[in-house]
This record gives C-alpha cells, structure tokens and sequence, in this order.
C-alpha cells in the first residue's frame, strides 16, 4: 500500500499536542486501506512540555516519527526537516494548533487522484483573528502575487498535500530564506486548491508575533521578485522629472534658501537610505548563502 507522512511543525505547542494527536491518530481510519500513514512531528525548539509529550507518543507507536531541533529555527526551517526526512508516497504539511483541519487531508487526496501533484489548502474565512491579521495577511498576497512572475496562490499557507515527486524536486532548493508557499508552486507542478473557513487555534497564543510575520513576508518578496529594484529605478526617474520641473518653475525662487537646503538633503536622503536599505535586503541574503550555513540542526531523531 501506498504511504503518506503527515508534516508537524512543533514550537511550545503542549496546550495543543494532545487534541492535536487524537484528530490526527483518528485519519488512520478515514485512510484505512488507500495509504499508510506516519507522522512526523518536528520539535523546533520548545520551552515548554511538547518534547516530552511528544516523545511519550513516539515510545507507543513506531509510527510516530519525532525531529527534534537544537534550538528555535523557525517553522520554514521546521518542515523542511520533516520533508527532507519524509520518504513517503505523498507528504501532507500541517499547523500543529488545527487550524488546518486535519481530515481536509483526505480531501486533499482525493483531489490529488484526479492528477494534481500539489493540492494546497486555501482560506475563505479566518475565524476570530485580529482584524489586523485578516488585513495584513490579505495584502500581503496580493502585494506578492502583483510582484512574482510565479503562480502563488493567494490566501494560502503551508498547509499542503504533494506528491513525492514534488518533494524531491523541493527538497533540491536549498536557500536559507525559505517561503515554502512560493517554493513549492515554483516547481511547477500541476496544483490545485481545496477550500476551507479556517478556525481559530485550539488552544495556546500565536507563535507567529509581528516580528516573525515580517521576516516571512520580507523573504517571500525579496526571495521571489526583483521588482524592489525596479522600483528603485522608477523612484530615481521620477526624482530627476521633479527636479528639472522645479528648475523649469522656478518654484523654489521665492523661498528661502536653508528651507531649500533642508528639502532637499532630506529627500535626497531618505530616497538614498530607502535604495540602500532595499539593495541591503538582497546582499544579507547573498551573504547568508555564500555561508552556507545549515537550515536547521538536529539534536535528536526518533523513530526513523
Ligand atoms: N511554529 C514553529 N516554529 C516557529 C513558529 C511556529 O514550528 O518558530 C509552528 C507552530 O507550532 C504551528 C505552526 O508553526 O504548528 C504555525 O504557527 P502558528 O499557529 O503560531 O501561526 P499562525 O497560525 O498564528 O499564523
Ligand atoms: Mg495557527
């Protein structure tokens, strides 16, 4: 029979783990006699109880496969590890706090067996989320999606079913800034959706603070476009438009002249730092490639 690995990246989930467990456990059945499933859960550095929760599943059931990390790589860096230990058939990705209906899986299958070797799980509503989130996060796809030459599907996260053959194409990009929901449609195999109203989290806070969403949204655009630049070009154009306008007007003539002075440092400035700041965030990440530093660093593998 086929297999299927499910994909759970884990970081100070222990108000989770249990009713996350039981959900998952529970697929056995809805998958019994079409797949073989494995879990594999991957402890991205917690501080709190999820390793040994976790590692009490592990000695139960063999099929319970556990990655733990040195320390807090990050959720991108967390389901690499698990696809790159994946070995299955098909691998599925799954939040930890079921916010990603576990069984959609099934439907993801199902979808996948019409010939579709990506079926990605994409968002119709969010339930009680900040209007904040709701908004940023809606912006922020399509911001991208007006950015990338590639087809991101908007309103989409990492929860995912794909092929093994996909797997190993995504396992072969090795880039440290990960934005694995661009990643993986840039493979370009086919995909396809299935819709879901995503729920709130079950129980626990948000591992994802504004600081981490930026650093995601910040490597999904500079990892997948390169029109910050052109922008940069655009804005150096229509500076030089103004300035030949404003020598033409003559508008400056009748102000005084540190007013002047002053105007124009300033904005020359702040375009200057804007233009250094946007080449900045392309060299940090040519500089942490040519490191060449792992993505993720594991302390203990269990079950594989
Ligand atoms: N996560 C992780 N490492 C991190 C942050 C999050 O492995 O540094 C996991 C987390 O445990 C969860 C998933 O990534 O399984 C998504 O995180 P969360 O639910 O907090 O994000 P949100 O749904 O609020 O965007
Ligand atoms: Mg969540």
């Amino acid at each position: 029979m086929k297999t299927l690995d499910i994909i759970v990246p884990v970081y100070n989930e222990e108000a989770c783990l249990n009713q996350t467990m039981q959900r998952l456990l529970e697929l056995r059945t809805k998958f019994k006699g079409k797949l073989n499933l494995n879990y594999i859960f991957i402890n991205d550095g917690s501080n709190d109880k999820s390793e040994e929760i976790l590692e009490e599943y592990a000695k139960k059931d063999k099929n319970i496969k556990i990655i733990n990390f040195s320390r807090n790589f990050g959720h991108q860096a967390a389901i690499t590890a698990g696809l790159d230990y994946s070995k299955a058939d098909y691998s599925a990705i799954i939040d930890a706090d079921l916010q990603d209906p576990p069984e959609l899986i099934y439907d993801m299958y199902e979808k996948s067996l019409e010939g579709y070797d990506i079926v990605y799980g994409k968002r119709l509503k969010r339930k009680n989320e900040t209007a904040f989130k709701k908004l940023s996060a809606w912006g922020f796809y399509r911001i991208l999606k007006s950015m990338c030459n590639i087809e991101i599907p908007t309103d989409t996260g990492d929860f995912r079913f794909i092929t093994k053959d996909v797997r190993e194409a995504f396992n072969k990009m090795r880039e440290k800034h990960r934005f694995i929901r661009a990643m993986v449609p840039w493979t370009g195999f086919r995909s396809a959706p299935v819709y879901f109203n995503r729920p709130e989290r079950i129980a626990g806070e948000t591992k994802y603070p504004l600081s981490k969403m930026l650093k995601l949204a910040f490597d999904g655009i500079f990892s997948f476009s390169f029109k910050p630049i052109d922008f940069i070009f655009g804005l150096s154009a229509l500076l030089f438009l103004a300035a030949i306008v404003i020598l033409g007007l003559g508008i400056f003539d009748e102000m005084e002249e540190e007013y002047i002075i002053c105007f124009a440092l300033t904005l020359t400035c702040s375009v200057n730092l804007l233009a250094m700041g946007i080449l900045g965030q392309y060299i940090a990440r040519i500089y942490d490639e040519a490191k060449d530093r792992p993505i993720y660093i594991v302390k203990k593998s269990i079950n594989f």
